[in-house]
């Protein structure tokens, strides 16, 4: 039978009902004649308060292996706190039972106050902190707050492929995946050889594949047929960036809409955000006060901002001209066609703006062959959404809808259309205006708990040289 939770007892509990709850101890303390047990059991922050008297049956063997880490399952009465307590009720024990032990001398969770760099090495111990069970919770909301907002518009989520043949944006950091030996080709393989290595013909799929970078172009295809439509899955990047805000294995959500054009696609993006930020300020009131105490203490008061304002829109070249103009000196010098580095993308959202702003009309040598070219020649309907402390959260654009357009970006970029032969079909039947954009899950969790590390809002991070757990 489900047990009640902490998280409803704390708020709705009635005193004099006789309950049991179980989870686990995250401090004990003992007096003579009692002990106040704290109990978390993962629903929320806090914990609830035990009361475990002396006359308990077994107190004095159970009790002690009642340590920091330890499983238990207490039946009791829960009783109103005296006014002035931190809570309104707590659990006066009749029964105590350790389900199972968590020797304190070896229990890594033992003491408080572990760097972040430790608690990654224990990533299956880690949720049991606040801030992991706190950034668990967020998530969690962050996920069907997306959905909500998806479905309520009447959008039609797509499960896309993991595996691929296509390189969506062009940029090769892909995980390649294979059922061909490798050990035993690289013995077969003579040292001098010139000749290709690899038959890929024997391989699972008959050709070289990959795992997704994006679910965007299976996307269009859906989009193009049953409407606005949205992905939410994992995704993968080979990059061997070790960075603070890119992971190898991340989540992305990306809606597609048919007979979108630019302005639509950030009239979207900047719904879809402020609707997020919304839902969890409301809906996670308690873990979002300890991360604006513990973890970032402006990150209320810029969640609010972002709230209260309206996404400020700026040109790419408007945004090279307040850089090129500002007096600050970046690391990377800035001229019309560079790439914005996060440097450039922060000074622009955190200082210039001071809130969130969306970059438009990039230039074109820039960004993949699938981004609508505008008539200037020179640019593309690309919209990266930028927000402080983190940069770039959302990357999108109004999609090449023309056949001709299309297949020249295509040469341009180095790319062979008859690999994306299906993709350009789409171009040839009904092609129609549309628009899409992508949100990196864990850039959004970054944005709402001011945690600093990508590496810390996802359960099990992979980056270079880590796939632990
Ligand atoms: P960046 O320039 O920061 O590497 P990008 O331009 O490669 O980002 P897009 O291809 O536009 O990113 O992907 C859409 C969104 O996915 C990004 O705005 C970001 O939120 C997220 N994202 C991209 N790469 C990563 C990554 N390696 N780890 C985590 N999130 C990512
Ligand atoms: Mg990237």
């Amino acid at each position: 039978m489900a047990l009640p939770r902490v998280a409803q007892l704390l708020l709705e509990g009635q005193p004099g009902t006789t309950l049991t709850v179980a989870g686990w101890v995250r401090t004990r303390r003992d007096n003579p004649a009692f002990s106040f047990i704290e109990l978390n059991d993962g629903s929320c922050l806090s914990n609830l308060q035990i009361v475990v008297d002396a006359s308990v049956p077994g107190y004095a063997e159970t009790i002690k292996l009642a340590t920091t880490g330890a499983s238990v399952r207490i039946e009791g009465e829960l009783k109103a706190c005296p006014a002035g307590a931190k809570q309104r009720v707590e659990l006066h024990a009749k029964s105590l039972e350790v389900l199972g032990v968590a020797d304190a001398k070896t229990y890594p969770l033992q003491k408080k106050g572990h760097s972040w760099e430790f608690l990654r090495g224990i990533a299956h111990l880690r949720p049991r902190t606040n801030t992991f069970g706190a950034m668990a919770r967020v998530r969690n909301t962050v996920s069907y707050s997306i959905h909500r907002f998806f479905q309520e518009r009447g959008f039609v989520y797509v499960h896309t492929p993991i595996i691929t043949t296509s390189d969506c944006e062009g940029a090769g950091e892909m995980f390649q995946v294979t059922t061909l030996d490798l050990e035993r080709l690289a013995k077969s393989t003579p040292a001098s050889n010139a000749a290709p290595l690899v038959d890929y013909t024997q391989d699972f799929f008959g050709k070289k594949a990959h795992l997704t970078v994006s679910g965007q172009l299976e996307g269009e295809t859906y989009a193009t047929a049953v409407g606005p439509i949205y992905t939410f899955g994992p995704t993968f990047r080979a990059e061997n960036s070790n960075t603070t805000r890119h992971l190898a294995e991340f989540w992305m959500i990306e809606p597609e809409m048919p007979f979108y054009e630019l302005d639509d696609n950030m009239q979207l993006a900047e719904e879809f955000i402020k609707t997020i930020v919304r839902d969890v300020l409301r809906e996670r009131a308690e873990d979002m006060a300890f991360f604006n105490d513990r973890i970032d203490k402006t990150i209320l008061a810029t969640l609010q901002n972002i709230l209260d304002h309206d996404f400020k829109r700026v040109s790419y070249t408007e945004a090279v001209d307040i850089l090129t103009t500002c007096g600050q000196k970046f690391e990377y010098p800035v001229e019309w066609g560079i790439n914005l580095q996060a440097e450039h993308e922060r000074y622009l959202t955190e200082k210039h703006f001071q809130q969130p702003i969306i970059v438009y009309n990039y230039p074109r040598t820039l960004k993949p062959f699938y981004m609508k070219c505008n008539d200037d020649g020179k640019t593309v309907r690309a919209m990266d959404v930028l927000v402080p402390g983190v940069g770039e959260i959302i990357g999108g654009s109004q999609r090449e809808d023309e056949l001709d357009t299309l297949l020249s970006r295509m040469q341009e970029c180095h790319l062979n259309p008859d690999d994306y032969w299906w993709y350009v079909d789409l171009r040839r039947y009904g092609s129609v205006p549309h628009a899409g954009f992508g949100l990196g899950l864990e850039r959004m969790i970054l944005l709402l708990t001011g945690m600093q590390n990508i590496r810390d809002v996802i359960p099990y991070p992979r980056f270079p040289g880590s796939a632990e757990f």
